[in-house]
């Protein structure tokens, strides 16, 4: 078993993926990060209906790429199909910070009390996660979202992807909370996504909380961006419910940190919602 989930074990599980399941999943790169880590996308199935799922975006959740990587595996080995979808997965949208966050790197610039294994944004210390362009100008300074809204080559790339793919829906994961993020109150209601969020707590026991209601709180987030981009259903779910856990001990038994017993079925649920 794996004690730590970075950038290298990422590959290592792609490659292997690759070599097994040659015909059922394709990998390309979508772009570079801050310090030249590649961002890789698998995809899976032929069909019209693109679903997106993306991990890491924070640095500090390498947890959730571990446990992409693990239901991408099951998926597969289960031998399910999917005709009328395609299965698209960025299993770590944040290389830097994880690496970073794991202790193998260090920031691009100066990050003041720094300590790694708390650290969330990307080699430029910007939180990818207020990075993107959506009520902007609201994103407060403590979620260092940086000076411009797409700043960031990881965000970019993101952005570059969804614009050709045009998914009929995108999950991002995170790691603290065990609950699912999935209105605002500055898009409101988008077709289908109560419908989506109530399919993940029924199969995967993930709680649906309120709407989100500050701006503060949901400004420059890449979920609230897509909604508004495309006026379709994005959510957030938090993997994690055990709040006293630390980030690193998440990813030193991570299916015990996510109770895989109960959120094994995420992709299959998501494949399966019409
Ligand atoms: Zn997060």
């Amino acid at each position: 078993m794996r004690t730590c989930y970075g950038y290298t074990e990422l590959l290592e599980d792609l490659l292997k993926l690759s070599e097994v399941y040659k015909d059922k999943i394709s990998i390309k790169i979508t772009g570079t990060s801050v310090k030249g880590r590649l961002l890789p996308l698998i995809k899976m199935g032929g069909g019209n209906k693109k679903l997106l799922v993306a991990g890491a975006v924070h640095g500090r959740e390498s947890v959730t790429s571990a446990f992409i990587m693990k239901s991408l595996e099951e998926l597969l080995k289960s031998g399910c199909e999917f005709a009328e979808k395609s299965l698209y997965v960025l299993p770590m949208v944040n290389p830097d910070g994880v690496e970073i966050f794991l202790k193998r790197d260090l920031p691009q610039v100066t990050v003041k009390d720094f300590k790694g294994e708390l650290f969330k944004n990307n080699a430029n210390n910007i939180n990818l996660n207020a990075n993107f362009p959506f009520c902007f100008s609201k994103v407060p300074p403590k979620r260092q979202g940086g000076a411009k809204s797409a700043s960031e080559p990881e965000v970019k790339s993101l952005i570059k992807l969804c614009e050709k793919e045009r998914f009929e829906s995108a999950v991002s994961l995170h790691a603290r909370g065990n609950c699912i993020f999935w209105r605002d109150y500055g898009n409101k209601a988008v077709k289908g996504d109560l419908e989506l969020a109530k399919s993940f707590e029924q199969n995967c026991c993930f709680e649906i909380i309120s709407p989100t209601q500050k701006v503060e709180d949901y400004s420059g987030g890449f979920e609230n961006w897509f909604r508004c981009r495309y006026r379709k259903p994005a959510l957030c779910i938090e993997l994690v419910k055990d709040e006293d856990i630390s980030f690193s001990d998440m990813i030193i038994n991570f299916e015990e940190a996510v109770i895989w017993e109960k959120t094994k079925n995420l992709l299959i649920t998501y494949l399966n919602f019409s």
